[in-house]
């Protein structure tokens, strides 16, 4: 999400009306605001689909306090790195200790000061950014600029977790570009780079569902992550992607394509606790291997039984 200051949102929470209104009044010149008078109504804001930036969070309240909202927030990934402010009555050293402890970024006392206040909001949005900026840098090739290794393996972790739970088939394309040495050699590393990357393109390109993904694995390998994907459906998605890179026509004339092209190694398994991703992964890339040794330029796939073995080769 980019958050530039006009478009976050802040949540203010006090049981006091008074303060959220003067609150309210001023950074509403700045951010999107929303308002909740109680924890509980703090928590349902933040857990809901759209849930603030920042929030700005009182102590003293007449349900659950401002440091158990925190708490709550904490334990879920959706929310546990929303930063809170304290905004409280509670002036000791040690209830400002206990609320910087639990992970507020900061603690402000009342009476408060406006222009102090804003100052501290629009300071923690901006870290907030930036922080937020580094996360999906570090989740996106440098090159290709689509999903890296990194972004795969944490989203084939989740999506691992999930197929077992909804007893759904997950399907995983491993893609290596062929010949891909000899294009280097005689076309040199640039025009190699600019390869990759219209490769990575097309391969992202034929994906239509928000839950699937295509990263760059390394070098000049990707892969295709298609949970609550069939086999059928998933070697119609490698074919499309074969042809697709075909159809890019990209010479590579030492090659005996002549062109650049693709080999898929595809494997589909119903996911199951005793065992993990590790096996969907390798059986992925012997089916790769097995098409290159076949020819190149086409897909080799297998559903994968719970024992982790080849059920049925094509
Ligand atoms: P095969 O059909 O068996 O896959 O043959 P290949 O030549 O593609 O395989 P090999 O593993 O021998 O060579 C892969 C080449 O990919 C080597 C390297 O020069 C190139 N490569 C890997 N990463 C990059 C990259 O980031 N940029 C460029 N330009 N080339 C890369
Ligand atoms: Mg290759
Ligand atoms: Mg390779």
């Amino acid at each position: 999400m980019t958050l530039n200051s006009k478009q976050a949102t802040v949540l203010i929470v006090d049981d006091e009306p008074i303060n959220i209104s003067v609150l309210a009044q001023s950074l509403a010149l700045h951010y999107r605001v929303k308002i909740a008078t109680s924890g509980h109504k703090a928590l349902d804001i933040i857990n809901s689909a759209a849930p603030p930036d920042l929030v700005l969070l009182d102590i003293q309240m007449p349900d659950i306090d401002g440091y158990e909202v925190l708490i709550q927030m904490r334990q879920h990934d959706a929310t546990k790195s929303i930063p809170v402010i304290f905004i409280t009555a509670k002036d000791a050293a040690e209830d400002e200790a206990k609320g910087l402890d639990l992970g507020a970024m900061d603690y402000i006392t009342k009476p408060f000061n406006l222009p102090v206040v804003n100052a501290r909001v629009r300071n923690q949005l901006a870290l907030k950014q930036k922080a937020d900026l580094l996360e999906r840098l570090a989740l996106i090739d440098g090159l290709t600029e689509i999903p890296n290794r990194r972004h795969y393996d944490n989203r084939l972790a989740d999506e691992w977790r999930r197929s077992i739970q909804e007893q759904q088939e997950i399907s995983i394309i491993m893609i290596d570009i062929d010949e891909f040495k000899v294009f280097n050699d005689n076309y040199g590393h640039a025009q190699g780079d600019m390869a990759l990357k219209q490769v990575a393109g097309v391969i992202s390109n034929q994906l239509r569902r928000s839950s699937d993904l295509a990263a760059r694995y390394g070098g000049e390998e990707f892969v295709v992550l298609l949970p609550s994907c069939k086999l059928e459906a998933a070697e119609a998605i490698a074919e499309k992607i074969r042809l697709a890179v075909v159809e890019l026509q990209i010479p590579n004339e030492y090659s005996k394509a002549q062109k650049i092209t693709v080999s898929l190694g595809i494997a589909c398994i119903q996911a199951k606790s005793d065992f993990t991703s590790v096996c969907l992964q390798k059986r992925a890339d012997e089916l790769l291997y097995q098409a290159k040794r076949n020819g190149r330029n086409q897909f080799v796939a297998a559903q994968i039984d719970t024992n982790c073995h080849l059920k049925i080769e094509k």
